[in-house]
């Protein structure tokens, strides 16, 4: 029998965050299943970020509960992290690594072994067309370089949960297309992505489903059809 607190990658129950007095996050409740890709989707300073950063464990809700591939954040945190892998919206970098140094690092993190980590790292090298670049310190590369290379990191071992916020910014038209590919493989292959944008195009052609946030609220979610359906209705 499933367990749906298990099921899902991820569990929101009515998580406020605030930053001094200005609420950024109000009692948002979401339930993500595992194998969904998922688009996070708001103006600017809607509370994304806010969130995203709940559920990857970098902030702490003031109140509400975060729950990631069946382990709560406040009482599991570690088994829940070990579970994730998150790219953020300003990608960071070791400077005086090279990419190729730091994507050796985060395999060794991971214990991947020598042969699963060339074969993989070799594929996405070859589709994220970082080869040129890897082997220069990352404190020369650009913003589009550095994101794909973080991205390169994250899903090199091949994470339950995929937490990207803003996968797009900054890269090219052809980068662009083989994030989305690489996006959808992953919950092709059974993992999880949830992932953020300002932009509709990207949420509509990527996700299987679409949550808005607006002023730190959930104002709707569901599917691309039952969002149209919703907006019929209501207008
Ligand atoms: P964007 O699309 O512009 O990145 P966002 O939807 O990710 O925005 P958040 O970064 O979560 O939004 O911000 C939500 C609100 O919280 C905004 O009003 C923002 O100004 C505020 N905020 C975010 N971080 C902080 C902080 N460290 N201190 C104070 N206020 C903050």
């Amino acid at each position: 029998m499933s367990d749906p607190v298990s099921d899902l990658a991820i569990g929101l129950c009515k998580v406020h965050k605030s930053y001094g007095r200005h609420v950024a996050v109000q009692g948002l409740s979401l339930d993500v299943p595992r194998g969904q890709l998922f688009a996070f989707l708001g103006p600017n300073g809607a509370g994304k970020t806010t969130t995203i950063k709940m559920i990857v464990g970098l902030l702490r809700p003031d109140s509400g509960e975060v729950i990631v591939c069946g382990h709560h954040l406040g009482s599991n945190g570690l088994a829940a992290k070990a579970q994730l892998a998150y790219v953020p919206d300003q990608p960071f970098l070791y400077e005086k690594l090279t990419g190729r140094e730091f994507l050796y690092f985060v395999a060794e993190m991971y214990q991947l072994s020598r042969v699963e980590r060339d074969r993989t790292m070799s594929e996405l090298i070859r589709r994220l067309d970082v080869a040129e670049y890897l082997d220069q310190l990352t404190e020369s590369y650009s913003h589009g370089m550095k994101q794909k290379v973080v991205l390169a990191a994250a899903l090199l071992h091949r994470p339950a949960l995929l937490v990207i916020d803003e996968p797009m910014v900054g890269l090219d038209p052809r980068s662009v297309r083989e994030v989305k590919d690489l996006l959808k493989e992953h919950t092709h292959a059974g993992g999880t992505v949830f992932m953020s944008t300002h932009t509709l195009d990207i949420a509509e052609s990527l996700a299987d489903r679409i949550g808005i946030i607006n002023h730190g609220q959930l104002i709707a979610v569901g599917t691309l059809a039952e969002l149209r359906q919703k907006a019929c209705r209501e207008h």
